[in-house]
């Protein structure tokens, strides 16, 4: 299940849940966060091509919609501190490792593996590091069009608060008719919030 948030409403930070998307709890943060869409499908193809020709591609094709407003609480902001601690060590062992091979003159057949072991390191400390950005945090991503903002399997609290900003939008926005053509007496039509003058 997802929920998707025009992408026109994050960018002004209007009708964003006063409650985290992922856990649905009241916020302790306020934060910035800069959402971004998943890379095509074919952009994968041009990986063979050389790793920096699918990361100008990707650069030039991604989606990016900066939100002023997105709210994180206390359990968010727990996980993200503890992975960037845990995969920040990891990415920093991972570099320290050939430094030491080499201080130690560690010789073959060790060497290799050792910075085989190394390399892996720092490649799953840096996933780990990406995947501790805020709009992971969020579980939101923006679709591919640009359009909008889809949060993968929000708390039904998140979702809940949304629907209520968009069902009061659309009221808003239903054309109220025309008072000229109403024949007099006649209460204005339920639910679009109209009121007649007594
Ligand atoms: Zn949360």
């Amino acid at each position: 299940m997802q929920t998707l948030i025009p992408a026109s409403w994050a960018a002004v930070g209007h009708g964003i849940p006063n409650v985290c998307s992922r856990h649905g709890l009241p916020p302790t943060l306020r934060a910035r966060t800069r959402f971004e869409s998943a890379p095509a499908g074919w952009t994968y193809a041009l990986i063979p091509l050389g790793l920096l020709v699918f990361l100008i591609v990707r650069a030039t094709t991604r989606q990016v919609v900066d939100a002023p407003v997105w709210h994180y609480c206390g359990r968010c902001r727990t996980r993200r501190r503890r992975q960037r601690l845990w995969f920040g060590l990891l990415t920093a062992v991972g570099f320290a490792v050939p430094v030491a091979a080499v201080a130690l003159n560690v010789g073959e057949p060790a060497l290799p593996l050792l910075l085989a072991a190394a390399l892996i390191t720092v490649i799953v400390g840096y996933i780990g590091l990406v995947r501790a950005r805020w709009e992971v945090i969020a579980q939101a991503r923006v679709t591919r069009d640009g359009q909008w903002i889809a949060v993968r399997d929000p708390a039904p609290e998140f979702d809940a608060e949304f629907t209520a900003a968009m069902t009061a939008a659309h009221q808003q926005y239903v054309p109220p008719a025309a008072p000229a053509a109403q024949p007099a007496g006649t209460a204005a039509p339920a639910g679009t919030g109209w009121t007649s003058p007594r």
